[in-house]
């Protein structure tokens, strides 16, 4: 198992930095019992000038914000507050390169009903960047992801992630590296923790919103694809059709781009190093570390 933390960790805590080995929740939370609670993953880059930058940090918090308020949960945080807190406990910990887990959560409640409180921690842990070098074996999973209909797909909820657990831990039982999940209508929506998109002569797709988690790297990707002027669409689509891509990858915040090399055993036929979606990689790299892309072409 990963370390997270050792006996210097600091993390913030409503309002404080605290010590991660000192730091308490009430064991009788909703969250806990229940998984009510909201969270975000992000991540802070080492720019080519040498400073620390968050990605996307007001994208992330503002995600944060409509998750908390989408389960109901009292929410009264800026973003530029908690934006300052995230580079303070950065900084508290002297990492640069670093994963950033701020957690909404519940004060102690054994019943359904609606809170007056919430509470937050925000966590940091070293990671350093990816080179992109390594490509997934993705099996289909047998589980699909939860009906929009029995939740709010589009909020960052822990509890959804029950199904991101089981699926991933499916694939991996199976000798895979990662599952994708088909929506309630067998159409591909998403991986566990990340976005999905597919090649085909030189074009991308990935699936349209409203049954997956609208990824801030999703929208990155489509914001280099119109820049790079690489055709790209959204639009729902079966796992036969993705079995019949060039080339395939996933994305999100932890994954960053990161290609496959088959799906249920089916090769992608395109070598990963000529393909669009490389190229995309590339420029998502580049944009982390805010390097401008060279548009080079194939
Ligand atoms: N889908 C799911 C289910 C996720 O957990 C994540 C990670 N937050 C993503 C997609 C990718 O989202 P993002 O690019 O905002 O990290």
């Amino acid at each position: 198992m990963a370390t997270y933390y050792n006996e210097n960790t600091i993390l913030y805590q409503n309002g404080k930095f605290v010590k991660a080995s000192e730091a308490k929740i009430d064991l009788y939370s909703q969250s806990l019992h229940y998984g009510y609670s909201v969270f975000e993953g992000i991540r802070s880059y080492k720019n080519i000038n040498g400073e620390t930058k968050i990605f996307k940090a007001v994208k992330h918090y503002e995600r944060l914000k409509n998750s908390a308020l989408a389960m109901n949960m009292p929410y009264n945080y800026t973003t530029d507050e908690l934006i300052e807190a995230t580079y303070e406990v950065l900084k508290k910990n002297n990492f640069q390169d670093a994963y950033i887990r701020p957690l909404i959560y519940a004060p102690a409640n054994m019943s359904f009903a609606k809170n007056t409180e919430c509470f937050i921690t925000i966590e940091v842990w070293e990671m350093a960047p990816f080179l992109g070098d390594k490509l997934l074996r993705v099996m289909t999973s047998s589980f699909q992801r939860p009906n929009p209909k029995g939740f709010k797909i589009e909020a960052k909820a822990a509890g959804h992630y029950v199904n991101s657990i089981l699926a991933s831990q499916e694939a991996k039982a199976n000798g895979y590296d990662e599952a994708l999940l088909t929506d309630m209508n067998d159409f591909v929506a998403e991986g566990p923790g990340a976005n999905v998109f597919f090649e085909k002569d030189g074009k991308l797709f990935t699936p349209s919103l409203g049954n997956i988690l609208p990824g801030i790297t999703r929208a990155t990707v489509i914001e280099i694809c119109n820049e790079l002027e690489i055709p790209v669409e959204e639009k729902l689509f079966t796992i036969d059709e993705m079995k019949k891509a060039d080339a395939a990858f996933f994305c999100g915040t932890a994954a960053e781009v990161i290609g496959w090399e088959s799906l249920d055993d089916v090769v992608f036929p395109k070598k990963w190093n000529e393909t669009v979606s490389r190229r995309i990689q590339k420029a998502y790299v580049d944009r982390v570390i805010e390097k401008e892309t060279v548009n080079e072409l194939v």
